[in-house]
């Protein structure tokens, strides 16, 4: 399987170098290039699998230049620090109502699912051309902390994480900053999230510098984090009483459409999915484009669920890419003007089995507070927003993304309930080790300069 780019103007490349590259050269994303048709008979032979063997399965159809029993190994490895026996377990809360929950992981966010596995593909990288890496991101919180994990104490690995001091959660901060790993870094930048992020793409657009540090961006435009995201719509599918699959609707709390592009890509390959909910919070850009046909960027406005807060949902470019009859000269027309005006409006917007629901921070607190009382069960802000409004006529997943003990004062004043977690209990009494760091490319290099490998 080759990768390419959905601005047209890259070479298309296999799927390590896709992986390596992360953004194309042309500004595109990669996106393979023909989506295989997944049948009836692949499915009926995938349905009873566990859920590293069904990752697996799905893995080697896009990861062809990696030895099969190398991929397998790989894809084992990364989902053995998940807490949970079945990774992705669906729970049922009624008979239209089901969640699946997405928070197991090592950072008990769903970014572990692809970063743990782009953790392990880093590393074999590492090890096949003999070089070392040096990894660097920006995050407002999960992220980092999912990235910082997915590369914890892999030799030949450095991680450097920039985040906005004093921005993120102390228990996200914990996360990043309390690894007592040795290839960890945590960067508190002063200033804000734009600031950290303006100053890394100068950072990588400095091509000596980035070519000399073998750098390497983690961020969610690598095709390595969509593809693996696949895997769990798949799996909660299966979960579902054969008689219910082909009407649901997979609901999708989003910022940067990664995940719900994951679930679109699926329904593509043939899986018959009835549709998805794209669920925002008061930053509602996507919320906008659904129902209006609008692309436009706005404001910030911080929320009880930040890690959807967004300005570009750059993930949705892999979407247009489609949508526009994967014409790249139209999605560089598309993006070019937006780039330009910060809008493109869509003289008709073919919005599919899409739709979308915008969610308030009081919408959110009430939204947990009744999910309690009705089903005894606790949903971190971000799953809250896609609790919403349920399409009554469809049996609808909603994905947990977050654990609710990430957010422990949202879920206390919506509650009463204070909740907990064993992996973040553990980090509340160790050291935070973070570097102070001015957010200007001149003190990103000279950090990376002491720090690299
Ligand atoms: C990153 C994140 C999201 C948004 O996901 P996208 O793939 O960016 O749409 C939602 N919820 C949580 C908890 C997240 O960490």
């Amino acid at each position: 399987m080759r990768y390419i780019s959905t601005r047209g103007q890259t070479p298309a490349l296999g799927f390590s170098d896709a992986v390596a590259t992360g953004l194309a050269q042309d500004g595109g994303l990669f996106l393979p290039e023909t989506l295989p048709a997944l049948s009836a008979a692949d499915l009926a032979r995938w349905e009873k699998l566990g859920y590293a063997d069904l990752c697996f399965e799905f893995m080697r159809i896009f990861a062809t230049d990696i030895p099969v029993d190398e991929l397998r190994a790989i894809v084992a490895k990364s989902y053995t620090r998940f807490s949970h026996p079945e990774i992705a377990p669906l729970r049922r809360l009624d008979a239209r109502t089901h969640v699946l929950e997405l928070f197991h992981g090592p950072t008990l966010a769903f970014k572990d699912f692809a970063l743990q596995l782009l953790g392990n593909l880093y590393e074999r990288q590492c090890r096949v051309r003999g070089q070392s890496i040096n990894v660097l991101g920006a995050t407002s919180g999960d992220t980092g902390a999912a990235a910082i994990h997915g590369l914890l104490g892999k030799p030949g690995t450095r991680i450097f994480i920039l985040y906005p001091d004093g921005r993120v959660s102390p228990l996200q901060e914990r996360q990043m900053a309390c690894t007592g790993a040795d290839n960890v870094f945590a960067l508190a930048v002063d200033g804000t999230f734009d600031d950290a992020q303006a100053a890394l793409k100068e950072v990588f657009g400095d091509r000596t510098f980035s070519d000399r540090r073998h750098l390497s961006a983690v961020n969610s435009i690598n095709i390595a984090r969509v593809l693996p995201q696949c895997v769990y719509y798949l799996y909660a599918w299966f979960r579902l009483p054969a008689a219910e699959r082909a009407n649901v609707e997979f609901v999708v709390p989003t910022g940067n459409f990664g995940n719900v592009c994951a679930g679109w890509l699926l329904q593509q390959m043939g899986v018959p999915i009835a549709g998805f909910k794209v669920a925002t919070n008061q930053n509602a850009i996507l919320h906008r484009l659904f129902t209006t046909g609008e692309y436009r960027v706005g404001d910030v406005h911080p929320s009880l669920a930040p890690s959807m807060d967004i300005q570009v949902s750059s993930n949705f470019e892999r979407f247009l890419y489609y949508s526009l009859g994967r014409d790249p000269a139209r999605v560089r027309e598309v993006m070019q003007t937006f780039k330009a005006t910060g809008a493109y409006r869509f003289e008709k917007f073919d919005r599919g089995t899409f739709s979308a629901s915008r969610c308030t921070d009081a919408e959110i607190q009430g939204i947990i507070g009744r999910v309690y009382r009705q089903h005894g069960y606790v949903v971190d802000p971000h799953t809250a927003c896609g609790f919403k409004e349920l399409n009554p006529d469809r049996i609808s997943v909603v994905l947990a993304t977050a654990h609710p003990a990430k957010f422990p004062d949202a879920i206390r004043a919506a509650t009463g309930v204070e909740p907990t977690h064993p992996a973040l209990e553990v980090l509340k009494p160790l050291p935070v080790v973070k570097h102070r760091i001015k957010a200007t490319p001149a003190a990103i290099r000279a950090f990376i300069d002491q720090h690299a490998v």
